[in-house]
């Protein structure tokens, strides 16, 4: 069978599995739901953290 994102050949769904964890991000495999485009790492309260300053 063939890998959808790249075209590898790979010998059965465990290689294809093992070779999706390898080769591929869970963002260019899309089977969660990560669709969100740059905001990941900002913290969502309004405040930025500062260490030390309180
Ligand atoms: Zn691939």
């Amino acid at each position: 069978m063939k890998c959808e994102i790249c075209d590898a050949e790979v010998a059965n769904s465990e290689e294809l599995k093992a070779h999706m964890e390898r080769e591929h991000t869970l963002e260019e495999r899309g089977d969660e739901e990560l669709e969100k485009p740059d905001m990941m790492d900002q913290p969502l309260s309004g405040a930025p953290i500062v260490p030390g300053k309180n």
